[in-house]
């Protein structure tokens, strides 16, 4: 059997299939959150796309959602970028259900980015092979709890990653400067707090001292500070890359989200 006969034998409660053509079906579905099906569900074609996965897209006359939107994950062919690598081949079974349950999170986030003009942050992904980059990085973050500076400035555009950065060596593997103050911001605290200087930003209760800023050198995180920071440059440099090839295809922004790079010019 195909990718699509084995997908659609894996359907969820929230979907019924509505077309069945042998390349290609037409599906409607109203996973738990977006409403009943009749008034908000989603009619969406599902094919094989070029990469031996499936494709996912929305019935051109019956659209919700924008046909192009780079920063709710519709790509410039209106099909769905559900996760990563959404559009690859699945392991059956677990593969094609685990497909169903992300189509199921990413119809509510479209939901939540209409109401809000945001993407929800817990799921946000960088474009294309950025992507790559931004799991590299979470893994990083992830054992010190600063997952959310990641998210906040990519997604938000806030704080210290989000900032100008340190400069870093031509070849870009080298953070140069090390004697200035850590980007984070972290800064010395009283001696009792003295080791975990850069994990907390509160000191004793009642401390109104100023709090000396730790250099980049001396941060008990200098390295995967040092490796965020380049990461986040290729990350911002690939980003680009991608805006820019889209503008000069004449993309536009949709005009729906907050934030959009294809609209900040
Ligand atoms: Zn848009
Ligand atoms: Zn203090
Ligand atoms: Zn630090």
């Amino acid at each position: 059997m195909n990718a699509l006969g084995e997908l659609l034998q894996n359907v969820p409660s929230w979907v019924s299939v509505q077309d069945r053509q042998k390349e290609s079906a037409i599906v409607l579905a109203a996973p738990p959150g977006v409403g009943s099906a009749a008034s908000s569900g989603f009619w969406l074609r599902l094919e094989e796309s070029q990469h031996g996965g499936i494709a996912v897209s929305e019935v051109q006359d019956k659209r919700q959602l924008p046909a192009f939107c780079l920063e709710r994950h519709i790509n410039p062919d209106s099909t769905f970028c559900v996760f990563f690598r959404s559009e690859h081949p699945m392991q059956a079974p677990e593969g094609f259900k685990a497909w169903w349950s992300h189509l199921g999170v990413y119809l509510n986030n479209q939901k939540y980015a209409s109401k809000r003009g945001i993407w929800p942050l817990g799921s946000g992904l960088s474009h294309g092979e950025a992507a790559h980059v931004q799991v590299a990085m979470e893994e990083l973050a992830d054992p010190l709890g600063w997952k959310d500076d990641l998210w906040q400035a990519m997604f938000r555009g806030k704080g210290w990653l989000a900032q100008r950065l340190p400069r870093i060596s031509k070849r870009r593997d080298r953070v140069l400067n090390a004697r200035s103050p850590c980007p984070r911001g972290c800064t010395w605290k009283h001696k009792l707090l003295r080791k975990g200087s850069c994990h907390t930003s509160v000191c004793d209760q009642g401390c109104g001292r100023l709090h000396k800023p730790i250099l980049r050198a001396d941060c008990p995180n200098r390295a995967v500070i040092e490796n965020l920071v380049l990461l986040e440059n290729e990350r911002q440099r690939i980003e680009a890359r991608i805006i820019d090839d889209l503008r000069s295809e004449g993309k536009k922004c949709c005009g729906t989200m907050k934030r959009c790079p294809l609209r900040e010019q």
